[in-house]
């Protein structure tokens, strides 16, 4: 098997040592992922470095075109991208899995690429003229996650270069082959130097963040990786763009259909087998309706085919790795012993793969792991509630905010409800639902700044105020 190569500077780079990558599914080896030294990292800050000086002098036009052709080229290239990505994140090529998440980078690629920021009057009178401009920063680092690999990598490379800088990303270790095979189809139609790829260890993460050469980091992935970059980047006072951890909730209010929900609900909480940033991973449910929401939930999980992300029959996926498995298979373990009944689930089968079962667990409260840190997997834990008053409490007792949910027939009273919510984005009858044009982010310990739209473009710039 050939590995990978980094992409530097327009060039393809070879390293000394490799990692093996394997199928989540199978446990086989489906790629080799270079592994990048400071030396490489150097490198590519310069090449980044050198391409920004052209790059931040190209016009609106020039980018805006950039864009088209990265969206092209994904297009063009989207079953390749798609298997890629299946075999190294496990997720099914079809449903909401791999082809669905090529299809998302292009949408993304596509309407980021058009958004505009024209220079803002701020003041134009007898006192003078004050203009807004936005100025590209520089060097963007972007560090990914493993759960969205390429939607992520577009999320950060597009706004980016949009805005005029140049872009070193490095995926996780855990999915870095798509990234790298975007970044080479990215170079065939950008400047060489304004997109790059490293590969390696977290260790080339935390030298990204330290690095005097990279004016921003932007990163998705955990709140404890948030922090360890915001630390690391204090130094250099980077610009930063944090999008970290979730542990949503979804209050069902009293007045909900648990039939017409359910499908939703489900879906809200197990896309991607539960690794989502913002999935629906605490659900709130009246007792006036709770049998009724957890038979239907129970219902629906059980008609869902988990299986190989090759199988065109199977419609999620194994978790991506052991570490994540083990979290899921440790909270449900807890909630067991304090008292949670397992409506489906619960008991994995063994065998290759690190396939957990959907699973719903009813009955539990505050105070145990499913309920209070992030599974970040297929289990969700189902807890009862009396008043609103208490829902809304326990909904905000979390040192995470990136979204919420509320469900019920009477809109104006679930916005309501939802307004109170501590979190970034809020839904009704529907979870996690994102889209380009509208701004994404956590409050509390979530993250810091927003991504999508105009709001998340003018993250890569500086304001520069013109007085004239
Ligand atoms: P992670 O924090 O372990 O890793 C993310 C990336 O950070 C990887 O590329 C990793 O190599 C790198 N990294 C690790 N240590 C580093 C360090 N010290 N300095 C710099 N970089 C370092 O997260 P993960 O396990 O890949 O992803 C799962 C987590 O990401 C979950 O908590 C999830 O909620 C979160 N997430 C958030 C969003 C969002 O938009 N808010 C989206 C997806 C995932």
């Amino acid at each position: 098997m050939e590995p990978m190569q980094l992409v530097i500077g327009g060039d393809l780079i070879s390293t000394a040592s490799h990692q093996e990558i394997r199928s989540p599914s199978t446990g086989e080896v489906v790629g080799l992922m270079p592994l990048a030294t400071e030396a490489d990292l150097d490198r590519a800050v310069r090449a980044a470095a050198n391409a920004f000086e052209s790059w931040k002098t190209t016009s609106d036009a020039e980018r805006v075109d950039a864009c088209r052709r990265i969206a092209a080229t994904i297009e063009q290239h989207a079953e390749e991208l798609a298997r890629l990505l299946t075999l190294e994140q496990g997720k099914p090529l079809g449903g909401l899995g791999s082809r669905f998440e090529i299809g998302g980078a292009v949408a993304w690629t596509r309407h980021t690429g058009e958004i505009a920021l024209p220079v803002e009057v701020l003041q134009d009178g007898p006192e003078g003229r004050v203009e807004l401009h936005r100025k590209p920063i520089g060097v963007v680092g972007s560090i990914t996650p493993w759960n969205w690999p390429v939607m992520i990598a577009c999320w950060h490379i597009v706004p980016a270069i949009r805005a005029g800088n140049t872009v070193i990303i490095k995926p996780s270790p855990n999915t870095p082959l798509s990234t790298i095979r975007l970044v080479q189809l990215i170079n065939e139609v950008v400047p060489p130097g304004v997109v790059n790829v490293i590969t390696g260890d977290n260790r080339i993460g935390a030298a990204m963040s330290r690095h005097s050469g990279i004016a921003k980091v932007t990163f998705t992935g955990s709140t404890a990786t948030g922090r360890r970059i915001m630390e690391n980047a204090a130094p250099t006072l980077k610009r930063l763009t944090l999008e970290l951890g979730g542990n949503d909730a979804g209050i069902v209010l009293p007045d909900a259909d648990p039939k017409a929900i359910a499908e939703g609900l489900f879906w809200g909480a197990f896309i991607n087998s539960g690794q989502t940033c913002a999935c629906l991973k605490r659900l709130y449910v009246h007792d006036s309706i709770y049998d009724e929401v957890c038979r239907e939930l129970a219902a629906y999980a059980s008609s869902v085919p988990v299986g190989d992300g090759l199988s065109e029959t199977s419609v999620l996926g194994p978790l991506q790795n052991k570490m994540q498995y083990d979290i899921v298979a440790s909270c449900v373990a807890d909630a067991r012993e304090k008292g949670g009944r397992v409506l489906v689930g619960g008991d994995p089968q063994g065998g290759p793969g690190y396939f957990y079962p959907l699973t719903l667990v009813a009955d539990v409260d505050h105070g145990c792991k499913l309920v209070d840190i992030e599974q970040f997997g297929p289990a969700l834990p189902i807890i009862r509630y009396r008043t609103v008053e208490e829902a809304i409490a326990k909904a905000n007792d979390s040192a995470m905010g990136l979204g919420g949910s509320v469900w019920g027939k009477d809109l104006a009273r679930a916005k309501e409800v939802a307004a109170r919510l501590e979190c970034g984005s809020v839904w009704i009858n529907r979870h996690g639902t994102i889209q380009p044009n509208a701004p994404f982010g956590g409050v509390k310990q979530s993250g810091i700044g927003v991504e999508f739209g105009a709001e998340g473009l003018k993250e890569f710039t500086t304001v520069q105020t013109v007085f004239c």
